[in-house]
């Protein structure tokens, strides 16, 4: 099942403007955002939650100095533990500008806005952007 999502109103730049947006919550691939501008983001699941932007999920990252949707690295010595794999059970629309997830730990503070998403588009061309 994928759920489709209302687009926001014309008030935001294009570029932040999602034409279409799946959500393939059964299949737990991820989300796939075309937007208005003809870009297209494909966010997986695990960078999404890991990308998490509510304020306790940046402090950790602060702390760690981990960017946005940076898995979060081992401790020194520490043996990888067992970790379910990051997948929403529920996804949900916040107003017309962003979604909500509720993740599968538990995990639901995090409001994805659509320039957050566009802003942390995980594809090679916007990598390369943000890393200059
Ligand atoms: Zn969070
Ligand atoms: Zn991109």
């Amino acid at each position: 099942m994928s759920a489709s999502l209302p687009t926001p109103l014309e008030t935001t730049a294009l570029k932040n403007d999602p034409k279409s947006v799946k959500i393939d919550i059964t299949g737990g691939t991820g989300v796939e955002i075309v937007w208005k501008d003809g870009h297209r983001s494909a966010y997986s699941f695990v960078y999404l939650r890991d990308a998490c932007p509510c304020a306790l999920c940046d402090d950790e990252r602060d702390k760690a100095s981990r960017a946005p949707g940076e898995p979060p690295a081992l401790a020194p010595g520490a043996l990888p533990m067992f970790k379910a794999k990051a997948r929403p059970t529920h996804a949900e629309p916040v107003g017309r500008y962003a979604i909500r997830f509720v993740w599968n730990d538990g995990h639901e503070l995090g409001i994805y806005s659509w320039p957050f998403l566009r802003e942390h588009c995980p594809c090679d061309v916007c990598r390369a952007a943000r890393a200059k």
